[in-house]
Order: C-alpha cells, then sequence, then structure tokens
C-alpha cells in the first residue's frame, strides 16, 4: 500500500441553513443546523485513504468536544492520527451559512490549526516515510514551507493546494512538485483569467500544474510534454462541496502507485465525479471500489 502524510487543517464546520442570510444587524430564523467535520486538510486525508493509501494526518485540534469527534472521524475513514495534535484552546471552526439558492457566507476561526507554524518532533520522520506529502494553505505559511523542505530532503513528492489562495514565496514553490489550483485560484495567483495562461506562468515556478474546471474537468501542463486536457465524467451533480479535496486526495494516490499521469487524472475525476453525486464533503468521498466502478 502507498502511504501519504497530510500537514494541514481540520476544522468543524458549523453550518446554518436559511432561506436567506443575514445582512449586518439584521437576525433571520434558518430551518437547520449541521455539523460537519472539515478542512481542506482533513478532507484530503479521508479522500486519499478511501482511496486506497495508508495516511498519516500532521495538524491540531482542540481540547474540545469538535477536536474529539474530529479526530474520531479520521480513525473511521482509516486515516492514522498519531501525529495529530491535541491543543488546550479551541478547535478550528468555520461559520457558515447556506441560502436557499445555494450561495453561502464564512467565518473561519483558525483555533488550532493556527498553533500549526512548525513541524513538531517526529512530524518529519512520518513525512520521511510517505510517498507523497499534501499540502494546502489553511495552517501558517511557515508550517507549509518547514514540511515541503523536509520533504525535499527526503525525497518524498509534494502536491500543493493553494487554497486559500495568497502570494506564494520561493521558499516554498521551490520545493513543490505538483501545483493543484482550481480556476479561482490559478487567476489569482497569475493575473490571468484564461486557465491555461494562468498554468503556463504557474509552470515558471512549480514542474507540473494541474488546473481544476469543475464540470468541465481539468488541464494538466508540465514543463516537458504537451497540455493535457482531462473531461470529466458527464454525471448528474447534487453538492460539488469537497470534489478539489477528492480530487487531489485519489490524484495523490493514483500517483504514488505509479499511474501514468492521463490515467491518474482521470481516476481522480472519476473519484470527484462520484463525490458531486452526493450530499456532503467528506460523506460524499467514495471509496476505491467506487471509484474503479465509475472510473470503467
Ligand atoms: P470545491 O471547492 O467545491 O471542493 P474546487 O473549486 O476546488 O471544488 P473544482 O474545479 O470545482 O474544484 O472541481 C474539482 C474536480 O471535481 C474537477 O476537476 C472535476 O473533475 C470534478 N467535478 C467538479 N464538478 C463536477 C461536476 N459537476 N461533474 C463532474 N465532475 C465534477
Amino acid at each position: 500500500m502507498t502511504q501519504i502524510a497530510v500537514l494541514g487543517s481540520m476544522n468543524m464546520d458549523l453550518v446554518a441553513y436559511a432561506e436567506k442570510a443575514p445582512l449586518l444587524g439584521e437576525t433571520v430564523t434558518g430551518r437547520a443546523f449541521r455539523t460537519i467535520p472539515g478542512g481542506k486538510g482533513a478532507n484530503q486525508a479521508i479522500a486519499a485513504a478511501r482511496a486506497g493509501a495508508m495516511v498519516s494526518m500532521i495538524g491540531a485540534v482542540g481540547h474540545d468536544a469538535y477536536g474529539a469527534r474530529m479526530r474520531e472521524t479520521l480513525e473511521h475513514s482509516g486515516v492514522d492520527t498519531d501525529s495529530l495534535r491535541t491543543i488546550e484552546g479551541p478547535s478550528g471552526t468555520a461559520h457558515i451559512v447556506v441560502d436557499d439558492e445555494g450561495g453561502n457566507a464564512i467565518v473561519v476561526i483558525p483555533g488550532a490549526n493556527g498553533t500549526v507554524d512548525h513541524l513538531a518532533p517526529g512530524d518529519e520522520g512520518v513525512i520521511a516515510c510517505a510517498d507523497m506529502l499534501l499540502l494546502q494553505l489553511e495552517i501558517p505559511l511557515a508550517a507549509v514551507v518547514a514540511g515541503a523542505q523536509a520533504a525535499r530532503r527526503h525525497g518524498v513528492r509534494t502536491v500543493l493546494t493553494p487554497s486559500p489562495a495568497r502570494p506564494l514565496p520561493s521558499e516554498l514553490l521551490d520545493h513543490i512538485d505538483l501545483l493543484v489550483p482550481n480556476e479561482r485560484e490559478a487567476a489569482t495567483l497569475t493575473d490571468r483569467a484564461d486557465p491555461r495562461d494562468a498554468a503556463a506562468a504557474l509552470l515558471d515556478r512549480v514542474p507540473q500544474v494541474v488546473v481544476t474546471l469543475g464540470a468541465a474537468g481539468c488541464l494538466y501542463l508540465t514543463r516537458d510534454a504537451a497540455p493535457l486536457v482531462i473531461a470529466a465524467p458527464r454525471v448528474a451533480a447534487v453538492d460539488s462541496t469537497g470534489a478539489g479535496d477528492t480530487f487531489v486526495g485519489a490524484l495523490a494516490v493514483a500517483l504514488a502507485e505509479e499511474k501514468p499521469i492521463r490515467e491518474a487524472l482521470s481516476w481522480a475525476a472519476a473519484a470527484a465525479a462520484v463525490s458531486v453525486q452526493r450530499e456532503g464533503a467528506t460523506e460524499s468521498m467514495p471509496y476505491r471500489p467506487e471509484i474503479e466502478a465509475q472510473y470503467t
């Protein structure tokens, strides 16, 4: 089995569903409330574990009920949480209002994620044992940089999801093998609206780029071969939340298994296509047999 390490965030999503989101100063009565474990780090860890890898999650939760539930959620999907720290103080939370049109407004409080600003003793060993390290930008940049550098020292491949998009220093990108922005992130990072132009610009900084394009699939560029466009399977989508993280988790597993890039991208697109046909973020992430069924 391949080994994947994820260094990133865990949030409890506190979701209120209402006909419309309140304006500032306004109070509205909503119709439902749910607590849903999330955060891009946890999402990618769960996606990769369900896709068939041994996954270790490096990060932090708070000493509260949310932290305990997030740890449990990861373990339920088979993710190793030995490197997940429990710190004094609150877990990360995302306070979300979803309206009847599917629009949302979100306040994120980093909580424990904000304390992950360095590698703890033992983290480098976990990274060194992995085939691949998955990174995002929901924990302090210093830790993301330290993780990428540790991976490079041990010849471990790195995949960065640049979300939330922000300027990226060379000390990070110099150690990234594959960058996977969505269309909006690619545009923000490069000031180029066209995804192909944006991906081409990003190739100056990293050797491989995948831009995800929602229902239109994805675009892959590398420095030494022609671009690939991979269509997404045509499916009846009901909820695309977490599609990007499902795609990255499955892609990492496929690449760690040394699948050729075209096949790996199609396999990841199959995984994401299963997830968009079901409600939820992590709940909708497919297990390997479901990916295989969608892929063939
Ligand atoms: P999210 O923020 O919702 O997790 P994202 O914006 O990071 O997603 P997208 O580009 O929307 O990422 O989607 C990632 C991948 O998921 C796409 O490349 C595609 O393979 C798949 N996907 C998304 N939407 C659909 C859809 N409607 N039908 C089929 N596949 C989809």
